[in-house]
């Protein structure tokens, strides 16, 4: 079999309300760029890239003097194609590759007739668990609804995701409010939903003392593992040294050169895998099994997924027998999917592993349409700036914090 064509549209998702979070905001929408990779045989392929626009179609055009007439069986060689690990010091194309790797996968499946967590070593779990991912929001541009702001706003956010969806896990997003304030909304959590589990992700935003503050208050609670709480590998081993919570990332180990670091001189006991970060499934499959060896803890990291790259999640989730926690998806947040038949639903707080061929979900073609004509209209945000504060700007450590008492702007 060989590629023949390889397409890419970026696609705009709203979302129920804006987003916060600590370098600044998902202003409302995800933008994602859908891949189609076709074959000789007539067999489609489907994978799915954060972020887009011009320059992200621009760059999967640009892959096609590498991919056309290669076979979709062939990973490993386009691996090397495509991600040298030398040349990739001039040309970073992990994202890029992760989303062909996808399609790929979902062409070997359609065409061997077997679901892609087959092809990965056979699934050892038919659901997978996931978390709340609890963020403060803004209030949604047109009906100024939807704002978590206080902390009875977060607590009814947490109720009515629970009541909806089964959640048994609740993430909070952080490092937009003073780490005090953020503490107090933790802790309101916890006392809310004794039974439930909690993890926290202020994405690097605190210094290490104040983050070795946060986690020694928290110690007592119902802790997953505390997420990131302060930039970089260091901070994050002085940190693990004065805490009594397992450490986890998905900003300083996330490839096997940093995997190794993180082996030979801990500072990260639970690494969340990202199929984009990663560079695909297979990687994380294999960085998974690393993990296994050394006796890491392993979660499934959300970077803002439409039903594409959200089985790419499942499939990967399914086959990895160390999962050790639920899964992080914003996928909730969104207010519908490019999927025929819409958003895949949650049972219990879990969502089951499609067992079709290939990643085992049928794209819309009408959605698709529609997603990118409002792509079209609206166009990307700038992630790293709030939409409520103009002149703000994210600084690392943090501090420039927002005022909890100060309602949002949608
Ligand atoms: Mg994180």
């Amino acid at each position: 079999m060989k590629i023949t064509d390889l397409r890419a549209t970026t696609v705009m998702m709203p979302l129920e309300a804006p987003l916060r979070h600590s370098n600044g905001a998902h202003w409302g929408r995800f933008v994602r760029t859908i891949v189609e990779v076709e074959t000789d045989e007539g067999l489609i392929g489907y994978g799915e890239m954060g972020g887009g626009g011009e320059s992200a179609e621009l760059a999967f055009a640009g892959l096609k003097a590498y991919l056309l007439g290669h076979d979709p069986f062939q990973l490993e060689e386009m691996r090397f194609k495509i991600c040298n690990p030398t040349a990739s010091l001039y040309n970073n194309r992990t994202q890029l590759h992760a989303a062909i790797e996808f399609a790929c996968l979902d062409i070997m499946g359609k065409k061997l007739g077997v679901p892609v967590h087959q092809l990965l070593g056979g699934k050892v779990r038919d659901r997978i668990d996931f978390a709340s991912y609890l963020f403060y929001r803004l209030p949604n541009e047109r009906t100024g609804a939807g704002e978590v702001r206080t902390i009875e706003q977060l607590l009814d956010n947490c109720r009515e995701l629970k009541a909806r969806h089964g959640f048994t896990v609740h993430k909070l997003k952080g490092g937009v409010y003073p780490p005090e304030y953020e503490l107090a909304c933790y802790r309101a959590l916890a006392d809310a939903f004794p039974q439930d589990r909690l993890r926290y992700d202020p994405n690097g935003a605190l210094t290490v003392e104040e983050a070795i503050r946060f986690g020694q208050a928290i110690e007592g609670l119902n802790n997953d593992y505390y997420e990131d709480p302060t930039w970089g590998m260091n901070g994050m081993r002085r940190v693990r040294e004065m805490v009594r919570i397992p450490t986890a990332t998905n900003t300083v180990v996330i490839n096997f050169e940093q995997l190794a670091a993180n082996v030979r001189d801990p500072a990260i006991d639970v690494i969340l895998l990202d199929t984009t970060f990663w560079g695909g499934i297979r990687p994380c499959v294999k960085a998974a099994g690393v993990c296994e060896t050394f006796q890491l803890g392993v979660a499934v990291h959300s970077s803002g997924e439409l039903g594409i790259q959200l089985a790419t999640m499942l499939h990967m989730g399914a086959v990895v027998p160390n999962l050790s926690h639920a899964a992080d998806a914003h996928y909730h947040h969104l207010t519908d999917d490019i999927l025929v038949g819409g958003k895949l639903a949650y049972e219990d707080g879990a969502i089951r592993v499609p067992d079709g061929p290939g990643l085992g979900v049928e794209v819309d073609r009408d959605k698709l349409r529609q997603y990118a004509e409002l792509y079209r209209e609206h166009g990307g945000y700038p992630y790293d700036r709030d939409p409520s504060r103009p002149d703000w700007y994210a600084l690392v450590p943090g501090g420039k914090w927002a005022d909890p008492a100060q309602p949002g702007r949608p």
